[in-house]
């Protein structure tokens, strides 16, 4: 199961197949097309992001397979079709499907997500020679030359989130496959734009994304602003608040070092010494990483932003920061 061009022309070519069928499958089933009206999307919409739908107990995978003379064993490790007693069932039964496509537009795997709240809620394809996780980003073959031309980039973590950003006219935004920026995404971006645009959920998990991802952000000179909203994600947005919110969300980012100044402070009771102590202490990490990286610039900054937020002055704060011990 080795990686060769002709090997990813093949699989390029089975996923290209089976998604022309599923897109069929979505067309004639009413009761899947309400749901894509439900979630606001239109039929040109419907046509435009390429949305397809896998039926129950089909087996579109084992046929388009056969058709290609494609052996089984190569569909199933594929990840499209599994073997069942009565012979082989599609893997996406039951689910919207959603292409996501290489740098270059080709369908490298799926996204399948559930319209009966069925568990898990998505099922993506799976790591193969030819689609890994770490190095896509979902949209960035429609997105990097708005990327380009804005000079920044808008990062989701959903694929509605991204394509949310689409339907408005904000093409510049791509998603991450459910897992935290790589830093092969990173050097994806890096010929294209340095400014980022983080929309992460708001939830818990989203919240604590976020976090994670700003050090590789800081280790690798990314400008980094964070989205805040109210509703879940930016598809909750845009349902619930509209298109000019969305963009509004955009435009009220706050830079990295504000956003983590006023993620601290929320956790703490700033107005005592032992809160601010508490305070001071989740920020003195990220001190000591700008000054190991001698980002001395965004070091200062951030100094003023947590000395208007407390009683210190900069003198005092870098003199704490500073200090070896705790
Ligand atoms: P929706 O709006 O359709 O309800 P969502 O995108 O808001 O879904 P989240 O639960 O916030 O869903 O997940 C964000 C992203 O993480 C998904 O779009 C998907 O790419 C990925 N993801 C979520 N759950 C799974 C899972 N069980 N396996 C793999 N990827 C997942
Ligand atoms: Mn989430
Ligand atoms: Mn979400
Ligand atoms: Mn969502």
């Amino acid at each position: 199961f080795s990686s060769s061009q002709s090997g990813k022309d093949e699989y390029v070519e089975y996923l290209f197949r089976v998604h022309t069928e599923y897109r069929n499958c979505l067309r004639k089933n009413s009761e899947v097309v309400q749901y894509f009206f439900d979630r606001g999307f239109n039929d040109r919409e419907i046509e435009e992001y390429e949305f397809g739908y896998c039926p129950g107990g089909s087996k579109i995978a084992y046929e388009v397979a056969s058709k290609l003379s494609l052996k089984f064993s190569k569909a199933i490790r594929y990840g499209l079709m599994r073997k069942v007693e009565s012979g082989y069932v599609d893997t996406f039964e039951n689910r919207i499907i959603i292409p996501i496509k290489d740098d270059f537009g080709r369908i490298v795997a799926f996204g399948g997500r559930t319209v009966s709240n069925r568990e898990p809620k998505y099922l993506n394809s799976p790591e193969t020679p030819y689609f890994s996780k770490r190095s896509v980003l979902f949209m960035f073959d429609k997105a990097k030359k708005a990327i380009k031309g804005v000079d920044f980039v808008v990062v989701t973590e959903g694929y509605f989130d991204a394509i949310a950003f689409h339907r408005i006219g904000v093409t510049n935004a791509v998603a991450t496959l459910g897992t935290s920026l790589s830093e092969i995404h990173l050097m994806k971006l890096k010929p294209l734009t340095k400014n980022i645009i983080l929309c992460f959920d708001s939830d818990d998990a989203g919240k604590r994304a976020t976090m994670s991802t700003l050090k590789i952000f800081l280790e690798n000179d990314f400008d980094v602003a964070i989205a805040q909203f109210k509703e879940k994600d930016p598809d909750e947005v845009l349902r619930k608040s509209g298109a000019d919110m969305l963009k509004d969300t955009l435009k009220k980012a706050l830079p990295f070092e504000e956003y983590i100044v006023e993620f601290y402070s929320k956790q703490f009771e700033l107005s005592t010494t032992s809160g601010t102590e508490r305070f001071l202490m989740q920020l003195r990490p990220w001190t000591r990483l700008m000054l190991s990286l001698k980002k001395i610039e965004r070091y200062e900054n951030l100094l003023r932003i947590i000395s208007s937020k407390t009683r210190l002055s900069t003198a005092q704060l870098s003199e704490y920061f500073k200090s070896k011990a705790i």
